[in-house]
Formats: structure tokens, C-alpha cells, sequence
């Protein structure tokens, strides 16, 4: 198949979500307290299902154990990937994630949890809790115990266009006001260390799961650092934010007309911004903002045409040697 796979987006309520999604992108969402759009998901707690096409009404998951093709044979037991859009209304609860041993042993095979945030906007002075200052878990666990979440969470300034890479075992949460696209391992395993003594609607307190956070957590916290390599053309841009296990991230701007080869085992899309068309053998197919696509296998070459910002993404093996950047999404000289 050489087209793009356009999957229906799946909402989720929180006690932290907005309207946003709704705003931004015009999605029919639930309530004004919708915080999560899982766009592209085989995840047992959202699962997409495409849009159009032959395949119309067919679950990603479905589609993973049985056109492996579409794939390229990318060897995992399950959709690797999970692609996000969060509306941070209000503050997320301060958290961690597992690694991909961890869950496996003890959320009943789930997999890890590996994420990213490209920040498609936030208020002016946002910021975002990334790390912590304690160097032991002695000295963590004293800090939780004695409240002094000031002195141990460590606060970031963030503006539009920033990326953030957060392996598992950095403790994090997303801050009022704010709109990311996540791209992250395709798993739904969160330990909240702390949620601001928030109560939900009925006046319950969020459950806590400080002894499984304290396990996983990176103590002393250490950044990994990320590169993002930004590459100019005449039609446009491609940025590669992140190339580590599990996932690599671009972002592609198309000004007038960019060509693609691809020869990852497939790609997934997300138009942030703007509109256009992608090309193929086998057609048009209109790009709009809010829309979310794989791209198959067997799709090794595209143009695509009009102003529009796509943040695409790819898995990669854990530990494996990664693609080589060169050739992953090569953008051909304009023709
Ligand atoms: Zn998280």
C-alpha cells in the first residue's frame, strides 16, 4: 500500500485537561476538562482505528498483527509507538515511569515508558518540572517525606518550538498552560510521586505510588542531552529533534515542495500546523491540521506540497545500531 494510513483520534477526560483541543485543532472533544488526544495508538486504553480508505474502521492493533507488511516487519509483539497531544490546563501530577524491565515485571508486561514533548504552545511564562536536586534516594525520600517540593523539583522555563526528551526514571509533569505533542514508548504506566493535594469532582484524592516511583527513579537526576539538527532547503526545513532507543522525531516544515525517501520501517504523522497535500502513486491525500497518519512500508517516496508542519516519528530498536540519519527521511533536492 502506498498511501497514508489517517487514523480518528480518541480523547480522554483528566482533572488537569482543558478545551484546546477543541480550540486548536477542532475536535469534537468530551468536556472542558479534556486533556489527553491519543492520535496514534494500538494501545489496549485507546486504540485508533482508521478513518478511511479499504482499510476504514480497522483498530491499529488489528492492523499490527495482521499486515505486518504495512510494518516492514518491525520486530515487536505489539505497535511500538503512541502519539499524544496534551492539554495541560492545569498543572499534571509530578510523576515518573518505569523502564521497559521494570513494567514488564511488575504492570503485567506493559512496556516502559520513554517520552518526548515537542511544545506546540504554552502561556508566556510557562514552565515545566524536569529533574529533581536530591543526590540519594535517602535524601529524596526525605524531601517527599518533609513536603519541601520546592527545593527538590526542579523547574524549566519553556517556550513554543522547545523539546524535551524524558527517558524513564526522569521524574517530570507538565505545567498549566500548556500544548504538547508526546511521542512516547506505546505504554499507559504512570507513578504519581505528587499531585498538589488535588481532589477530583466527587473530592477524592489522585492515588500516589511513591514506593514503585522511589524504585524507578534516576537518582541523581542526569539530563541526557539531545542535539536538534536543523536542515534548510528551499522548500523547507526538517529539524531532528531526538535519534535514541525506541523513537526518532522530526519535525518537517513544508514552505512550497519537499520530496521524502523513506526507508524506515514506517513513519508516523501529525499535522500541528497549516495545510497541504502528500503525493503518492497512488494519489491526493489532503493534510489538515489535527490529522494523524502512518505512512507504510511500502510508501519509500513522497512529496509533499503547501505550508504545513508535520511532526513525524519512527521507532527504533532498543540498544540497535539507529538508521542512519542520512537516508531515514532524506529530503531530495526540489525538482
Ligand atoms: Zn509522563
Amino acid at each position: 500500500m502506498k498511501q497514508p494510513i489517517f487514523l480518528e483520534p480518541l480523547f480522554q477526560e483528566r482533572i488537569w485537561g482543558g478545551s484546546k483541543l477543541s480550540k486548536t485543532y477542532g475536535y469534537q472533544i468530551p468536556s472542558n476538562q479534556t486533556g489527553e488526544c491519543w492520535a496514534i495508538s494500538a494501545h489496549s486504553n485507546g486504540p485508533s482505528v482508521v478513518r478511511s480508505g479499504e482499510l476504514k474502521g480497522r483498530s491499529l492493533a488489528k492492523l499490527w498483527e495482521e499486515y505486518p507488511d504495512l510494518f516492514g516487519h518491525f520486530e515487536s509483539d505489539r505497535f511500538p509507538l503512541l502519539t499524544k497531544i496534551l492539554d495541560a490546563n492545569d498543572d499534571l501530577s509530578v510523576q515518573v515511569h518505569p523502564n521497559d524491565e521494570y513494567a514488564n515485571e511488575y504492570e503485567y508486561g506493559e512496556l516502559g515508558k520513554t517520552e518526548c514533548w515537542y511544545i506546540i504552545d504554552c502561556n508566556e511564562d510557562a514552565e515545566m518540572i524536569f529533574g529533581h536536586h536530591a543526590q540519594s534516594k535517602e535524601e529524596f525520600i526525605h524531601m517527599v517525606k518533609q513536603s519541601h517540593w520546592d527545593d527538590l523539583l526542579q523547574r524549566v522555563k519553556i517556550k513554543p518550538g522547545d523539546f524535551f526528551y524524558v527517558p524513564s526514571g526522569t521524574i517530570h509533569a507538565l505545567c498549566k498552560g500548556t500544548l504538547v505533542l508526546e511521542t512516547q514508548q506505546s505504554s499507559d504506566t504512570t507513578y504519581r510521586v505528587y499531585d498538589y493535594n488535588r481532589r477530583d469532582n466527587e473530592g477524592n484524592l489522585r492515588e500516589l505510588h511513591l514506593e514503585k516511583a522511589i524504585e524507578v527513579i534516576n537518582v541523581p537526576h542526569k539530563a541526557t542531552e539531545i542535539h536538534p539538527a536543523l536542515a534548510q532547503t528551499s522548500g523547507g526545513s526538517i529539524t531532528t529533534f531526538v535519534e535514541e532507543d525506541y523513537f526518532t522525531v522530526y519535525k518537517w516544515h513544508v514552505q512550497t515542495t519537499m520530496e521524502f525517501i523513506q526507508d524506515a520501517h514506517f513513519m508516523l504523522g501529525s499535522v500541528i500546523e497549516g495545510q497541504g497535500s502528500l503525493y503518492t502513486e497512488e494519489g491526493e491525500f489532503a493534510l489538515q491540521k489535527g490529522d494523524h497518519f502512518i505512512l507504510p512500508n511500502e510508501l519509500s517516496s513522497f512529496k509533499i506540497k503547501g505550508n504545513v508542519q508535520i511532526i513525524a516519528s519512527h521507532p527504533n530498536y532498543k540498544g540497535g545500531q539507529h538508521h542512519d540519519m542520512g537516508s531515514t527521511a532524506k529530503q531530495m533536492a526540489n525538482v
